[in-house]
């Protein structure tokens, strides 16, 4: 096979898009459809500060790596969860975040270590909220609001996240199985910032293939954690994105048309009808971020001792 551009020998065959590329015309072809995606859905200026959460992961690293070359001030977030079981994830994924960092000496990265600044790790908080079985919703909910604190401290514009089309497929597949309208209503490239307290998102890789990210990765020689968390394995996800990838082998492009199709019947109004009613959204107590709670969020309730609860209790009826 030749690649369309030069004729040389292909590198990749983007069966989605029916496209062979030799190396260099694929490389120059995936930082231009990022360009292309972050202008596509307004994502930010060419002069706004990015905080590139990064886990360790191809699709992480390929991202800051891109919006480095496109010539954008990106910074990385890491996020040590401790998880260093069995493979010394955590371990592991940190040291690829801080090889990747000392190679771009203008670039900043951020290291948050959770049970440095909480006093415990993922699996430790799990075990004491016994979900040491399944700990991600904890770990998602801990991420999250470690993302968000950064950006805001920080005086970043936007947090990015190296979400896939793989991921947001799967992730699509899982709320519509469920008609989890409030998730499905939310799903888009770019959140917005929310008034005081949320950080405006995006995922300027939601129309990437995760192969197309690690084809990227490869061929500019970028080094990634390949393991998964430990914790990943068995996760819904994963039997999701199996399945869109059967779908996927016999009709290739069903993914980004999955994808891509609810986006627009988003934009066509399918969720007009329904109007949600605004969340009722305040300043959590200890923290100050958003919360639908009446006094702290459940990221801070997670951290908050039993006892101190009793004590204020006590307090209040004395
Ligand atoms: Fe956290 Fe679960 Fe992801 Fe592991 S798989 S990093 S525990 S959310
Ligand atoms: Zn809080």
């Amino acid at each position: 096979m030749r690649c369309r551009k030069c004729g040389e020998r292909a590198a990749i065959n983007l069966r989605q898009h029916r496209l062979a590329l030799c190396a260099e015309h694929y490389l120059a072809w995936f930082e231009e459809q990022t360009a292309r995606t972050i202008h596509k859905y307004r994502m930010f200026e060419p002069d706004a500060r990015i905080l590139v959460a990064v886990s360790g992961g191809k699709d992480s690293l390929a991202l800051w790596e891109v919006l480095l070359r496109l010539g954008y001030h990106a910074d990385g977030l890491y996020i040590d969860l401790g998880i260093d079981k069995g493979l010394h994830y955590s371990t592991h994924s940190g040291e690829k975040a801080a090889d990747f960092a000392a190679q771009h000496p203008t670039a900043h990265l951020h290291i948050i270590n959770i049970a440095e600044t909480y006093g415990e790790s993922i699996p430790q908080l799990a075990r004491r909220k016994r979900q040491h079985q399944r700990p991600c919703a904890l770990c998602g909910l801990i991420k999250r609001h470690e993302m968000n604190r950064i950006a805001l401290e920080s005086g970043y514009d936007v947090l990015a996240t190296g979400h896939n089309l793989d991921d947001e497929a799967a992730t699509l597949f899982g709320n519509t199985l469920h008609w989890q309208a409030s998730y499905l209503k939310r799903q888009a490239p770019v959140l917005p910032a929310d008034g005081e307290g949320l950080a405006r998102k995006v995922k300027p890789f939601c129309r990437f293939y995760e192969r197309d990210t690690a084809a990227y990765t490869l061929l500019r020689g970028i080094t990634y954690i390949y393991d998964e968390c430990p914790y990943a394995i068995g996760a819904t996800s994963i039997q999701h994105k199996l399945t869109l990838t059967q779908l996927e082998s016999r009709a290739p492009g069903t993914k980004l048309q999955f994808y891509v199709s609810f986006l627009k019947a988003k934009e066509e109004g399918l969720f007009c009808r329904e109007e949600m009613p605004p969340a009722d959204l305040h300043p959590c107590k200890e923290c100050g971020q958003p919360t639908l709670a009446p006094e702290r969020c459940a990221f801070c309730r997670l951290w908050y001792a039993e006892d101190q609860v009793e004590a204020e209790n006590l307090q209040s009826t004395s």
